[in-house]
């Protein structure tokens, strides 16, 4: 009988997932990628773009056109060619500002996430007096956690009196703006900093990153989002929504290779103002004088001047790969549009194949995510983290988060409506039984 009824639904939603692959304007991006295989040839049902992003099928090129450039060019190769790596960075500067929604000159590609955490909090945590707090989620990813705590210990600080720890009411599963709202509205005078996910790791959860921007800065206090989950996503603001500063790594959604080089966003007002205060390096100095080697540090009047170091190439080079589909995309409006398909399909399919089963954190409201649905598969007779298992045995990739929570992001670039439809298939076979 079970069976019987479960026929037809699956068959009406495999036929509705070839028609909305055929009407996808941008369904051929999915041959730019290679898929990893199972062990028995089957390309994998990849949903985990939103912890290592597929890899460009031109990425190569991109490195091997540095390493060819080294190998035939040595030194020369920082001044010499297409793309020398004296101002190799300033390359990715346009296109990457254009998915932030910021002016090139507010964009810098250079360290990694959590190191551009940290000079970013040594410009925009200013600890004075009482006014040396910081506020933050409970539920934090740990690496911002950690970050936020030790910033406060270097400044002398007791974290545990100087972090403000917003989390979900009580029985809620994502944060309201109005209660992060309250919270700032609460501390407003000691609040020295804020720092919050665009888009929560765990849930999913897309923060209303203007109203929070605008209600911190009646009290003049600046603003940091972490967009590690956000960046290539979901369509940002950052210049109109005026926020000070941001940092993302491009390993997740902007496809550019393990731990590779991150990205950061320096408002205008800040990245304009050489007397704002940074860590420095020679990277960050004025290039006209930079090689004069005099120890006097002018700082490039742009998001630039808060570089270090001469960065890594190859790294950058697999950056400028992505960002090259990125631009021939069309930019975050085409992915979004087809990313807000994919998740209404997916939770169609949720829904009608595996009723009442599976919890889904993530809000339901297009302007409440991204392209991750955090499911919660816990059912009386298999725990979640065997659901999650068994799904990894079928070649569906997924991510796991403690306690409880299994993560799958199809990605517009490269993942099919076929993906969702094949991956609930895979998740209704665990729950129901063979
Ligand atoms: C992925 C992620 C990180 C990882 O930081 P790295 O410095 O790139 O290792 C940090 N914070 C958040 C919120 C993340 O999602």
């Amino acid at each position: 009988m079970k069976n019987e009824t479960r026929q037809p639904t699956s068959q009406r939603l495999e036929q509705e997932a070839r028609q909305l692959d055929a009407a996808d304007p941008i369904a051929h991006f999915r041959n730019e990628f290679y898929f990893p295989e199972t062990e028995d040839g089957r390309q994998e049902i990849y949903l985990v773009g939103n912890s290592l992003g597929l890899q460009p099928k031109i990425t190569r090129d991109f490195v091997l056109q540095e390493l060819d450039a080294w190998q035939s060019r040595g030194v020369r190769g920082h001044f010499e060619g297409d793309f020398p790596w004296m101002p190799y960075h300033e390359f990715l500067s346009e296109t990457m500002a254009g998915l932030v929604g910021a002016q090139p000159e507010e964009v810098v590609v250079m360290n990694t996430l959590t190191v551009n955490l940290h000079l970013m909090m040594a410009t925009f945590y200013r600890p004075q007096g009482k006014r040396n707090k910081i506020l933050i989620e409970r539920q934090a990813f740990p690496s911002d956690y950690y970050a936020v705590e030790s910033q406060a210990r270097w400044h002398g600080l007791d974290p545990a009196e100087c972090m403000v720890q917003v989390e979900p009411d009580e029985g809620q599963n994502t944060l309201s703006t109005e209660k992060i709202c309250q919270a700032i509205h609460s501390h407003r005078e000691t609040l020295a900093m804020i720092l919050l996910p665009g888009v929560q790791y765990y849930t999913g959860q897309v923060l209303d990153m203007q109203a929070i921007t605008q209600t911190a800065h009646e009290f003049d206090i600046p603003v940091g989002f972490d967009l590690a989950h956000a960046a290539g996503n979901i369509p940002l603001q950052l210049s109109d929504w005026d926020v000070d500063f941001a940092c993302w790594c491009t390993y997740k959604y902007l496809n550019s290779g393990p731990g590779s080089i991150g990205g950061c966003f320096v408002n205008s007002r800040h990245s304009g103002n050489p007397d704002c205060f940074r860590l420095a390096g020679w990277w960050g100095d004025d290039k006209a004088t930079r090689f004069r080697m005099e120890n006097q540090f002018r700082a490039i009047p742009t998001a630039e001047g808060w570089q270090l170091s001469n960065p890594p190439i190859l790294s950058a080079a697999a950056v400028r790969a992505s960002l090259d589909i990125f631009q021939r995309v069309g930019g975050m409006a085409p992915l979004r549009e087809k990313s807000l398909q994919l998740t209404r399909f997916f939770r169609d399919c949720l829904e009608q194949r595996l009723p009442g089963q599976v919890e889904i954190l993530t809000p339901a409201e297009p302007a409440g995510h991204g392209c991750q649905l955090s499911l919660q598969v816990d059912l009386r007779d298999i725990p979640g983290k065997a659901v999650f298992e068994q799904l990894e045995s079928a070649g569906a990739r997924t991510d796991w988060r403690e306690p409880d929570v299994i993560r799958a992001a199809p990605v517009p670039l490269y993942n099919s409506f076929q993906d969702v439809f094949r991956f609930v298939g895979e998740l209704a076979r665990i729950v129901d039984g063979p």
